[in-house]
């Protein structure tokens, strides 16, 4: 059976040229980046090379970026460190605030650190997904924050978050991090987080491996390790480092830059193909993703009333379409995603609703399929649901 991935995260080939790169470091420059002799440097001068590349795909210094595992250990690293430093140096609990728009890897460790006695605040988000751009600034005028959580873009609906307004509004001793990873390679880079004291991505997300992602950390931060070990990346990550991931991570990234205006124009084309062709069989369809706005291109999130939410991915697996509902990272979950239920959405309906992230380099042909399949799943779905 043919399947088709509805899910960018899902079933993406390494791309020949990314795979071919990871293949001639790990070859060539076999050794520990950390030993002194020549196949450590040759290792060191292969992670080095690749930092440069990602450093300069990201508009930092290349001192300022770490490797990490992946977005998740990396905005552990990064809220864990960054709030406890500063609480050292103040001696002060902090107030932090973010939006119930962010991930669960933002989530958990700003959950760790409330029970650890700083207060957390979470701004409301729209019917997008959104963050409240009126509550965002009526919280920064009417306190002092000693931390911002804000993503650039919600994996679950797709919407861009308004962080152009931070680079005017967000007071200069305000940290700010933001969980960057849905914007690479599906947005053009946005000068805004040259403003953000730290920020991340995952490699995964750009057809690089699994199991490499990068982490701005700006020097000026106070920053307390929270994992202990040798000095690797200035202590900040101590551990071994894997030049050949970092090598195809920063291939991958470069290509995805690269291709990322041509991309988007791809992603539109063929989402607007599908969102007509789901109007059109089923007009009482809710799009819980942006119908104006900055958006992703490729991310549609669609709710069905009336229709039977559990049955619909296993229905859709059978038709040979990987699709996620809720966020991908916590699938294997059955409960309704909690950024569809903070933008106002019922319980019910959050069930039934389905988020489709269109794949890199999408072709008519698939499309055509892909659509296809989904309708004819969509429809027996909605039979037992009437029956
Ligand atoms: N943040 C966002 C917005 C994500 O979409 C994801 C993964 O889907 C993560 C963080 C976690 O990234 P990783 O899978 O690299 O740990």
């Amino acid at each position: 059976m043919t399947e088709f991935y509805l899910d960018a995260n899902a079933g993406l080939p390494l791309r020949a040229e990314v795979a071919a790169e990871w293949q001639r470091v790990a070859s060539q420059a076999a050794g520990n980046p950390a030993s002194l002799h020549r196949a450590g440097r040759r290792a060191q001068g292969e992670l080095e090379r690749a930092r440069e590349v990602v450093a300069a795909s990201l508009h930092c210094a290349s001192r300022e970026l770490v490797f990490t595992s992946g977005a998740t250990e990396a905005c552990n690293l990064a809220l864990l460190g960054m709030v406890r430093g500063r609480a050292a140096l103040t001696g002060k609990k902090q107030q932090l605030l973010a939006s119930h728009a962010e991930h669960p890897a933002v989530l958990g460790p700003l959950r760790v650190l409330q029970q650890e006695g700083h207060r957390l605040f979470l701004l409301p988000i729209d019917a997008d997904g959104r963050v409240d751009r009126a509550a965002l600034a009526k919280a920064l005028h009417e306190q002092a924050w000693d931390l911002l959580a804000m993503q650039w873009a919600n994996n679950e609906t797709g919407a861009v978050q308004p962080i152009e307004l931070l680079a005017d509004q967000l007071p200069s001793d305000t940290l700010w991090f933001c969980d960057s990873v849905q914007g690479f390679g599906k947005l053009p880079f946005d000068p805004a987080l040259q403003r953000a004291d730290s920020f991340v991505l995952s490699g995964h997300k750009f057809q690089a491996p699994h199991g490499i992602g990068a982490w701005v950390m700006r020097e000026h931060v106070f920053f307390e390790a929270p994992i202990t070990g040798g000095g690797h990346q200035g202590g900040r990550r101590p551990g071994t480092e894997s030049p050949e991931l970092a090598a195809a991570l920063a291939l991958a990234l470069s290509l995805a830059c690269a291709e990322q205006p041509e991309q988007e124009r791809s992603w539109l084309h063929f989402g607007a193909d599908l969102q007509a062709a789901v109007l059109e069989a089923f007009p009482e369809t809710v799009l819980h993703h942006p119908a104006d706005g900055p958006r992703l291109a490729n991310t549609y999130n669609f709710g069905f009333p009336g229709l039977d939410g559990r049955m619909l991915l296993p229905a859709l697996d059978a038709e040979g379409l990987a699709v996620s509902a809720g966020s991908a990272c916590s699938s294997g979950s059955p409960e309704p995603s909690a950024v569809l239920l903070a933008a106002g959405v019922s319980e019910e309906l959050a069930r039934a609703s389905l988020r489709i992230s269109l794949p890199p380099a999408w072709n008519s042909e698939q499309a055509q399929l892909a659509n296809a399949a989904l309708l004819k799943t969509l429809h027996r779905v909605y039979e037992v649901a009437n029956r």
